[in-house]
């Protein structure tokens, strides 16, 4: 069985952003970028399903600026065993992505696709299920648990309040959520093996789409500041202050 991972690049997740001064997006210069944390378990659950013999091959595939080599060769590192670019210095939007996606497992033609459930860089949490709509195929999205047995995809699915178990039909499209598992550290002959694993670049066009965004970010801002906290000298201080400041009790 093949499985297909989708990884974003976007900024590390321990790198404090810094928003430019025109509020027209986030700095990127000299920024740390890796690997969306998502995207990252999404491989993980790929090679763990590698490793119990229930896939057989995994292709990573990123879209974006070329410097999204660097993640495909992360996942590789991990574990995946090809990864295909698909090269653009465009601004792409999520619908222009899952239908690249769309073009890929069309090609490829995986029976299990895995996602993340958002990229951390604009908490999007739309490609996924546009490519499910896009295939008409089934999905599993915020998974917690993922077993694959007699040819479906049983996926327990963080929801608000509780856990809800589904059944999928192959092909179907998996979204990963933080409890799914933890990603391993890539061992260094791992590194340097993933260097010579083979790397395809392509192009939107090669898949016939045209890339952009219907979509225009007119202001990125900052959170508040929070302001400085004080220190209490003792607890009745600290019951007084939350009863008189705060009346929060
Ligand atoms: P989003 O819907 O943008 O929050 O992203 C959800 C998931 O879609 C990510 O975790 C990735 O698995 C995939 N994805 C989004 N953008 C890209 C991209 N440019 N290249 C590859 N995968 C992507």
């Amino acid at each position: 069985m093949k499985a297909l991972v989708a990884v974003k690049r976007v900024v590390d997740a321990n790198v404090k952003v810094r928003v430019k001064a025109d509020n027209s997006g986030v700095d990127l210069t000299n920024v740390k970028m890796s690997i969306n944390p998502f995207c990252e378990i999404a491989v993980e659950e790929a090679v763990r399903l590698k490793e119990k013999g229930v896939v057989s091959e995994i292709v990573v595939v990123s879209i974006g600026e070329k410097k999204s080599e660097e993640q495909i060769r992360s996942a590789l590192a991990l574990g995946a065993d090809r990864g295909i670019l698909v090269e653009t210095a465009d601004e792409i939007g999520a619908l222009e992505v899952a239908k690249l996606l769309k073009a890929i497992v069309e090609q490829e033609k995986p029976e299990l696709i895995l996602l993340g459930k958002q990229a951390i860089d604009d908490d999007s949490n739309q490609v996924g299920q546009m490519l499910g709509a896009l295939l008409g195929a089934a999905q599993g999205t915020f998974a917690s648990e993922v077993k694959v047995e007699a040819g479906k995809a049983v996926v327990t699915r963080e929801i608000d309040g509780g856990l809800q178990t589904v059944e999928l039909s192959l092909p179907a499209i998996i979204t990963t959520d933080l409890r799914l598992n933890e990603p391993r550290y890539a061992a260094l002959p791992n590194i340097m093996k993933a260097r010579k694993k083979p790397l395809e670049i392509k192009s939107p066009a090669d898949y016939g789409v045209t890339t952009g965004t219907k979509l225009k970010t007119i202001k990125v801002e900052a959170p508040a500041e929070r302001k400085a906290g004080v220190q209490v000298k003792s607890v009745d201080e600290l019951i007084d202050k939350l009863k008189n400041e705060a009346k929060v009790i």
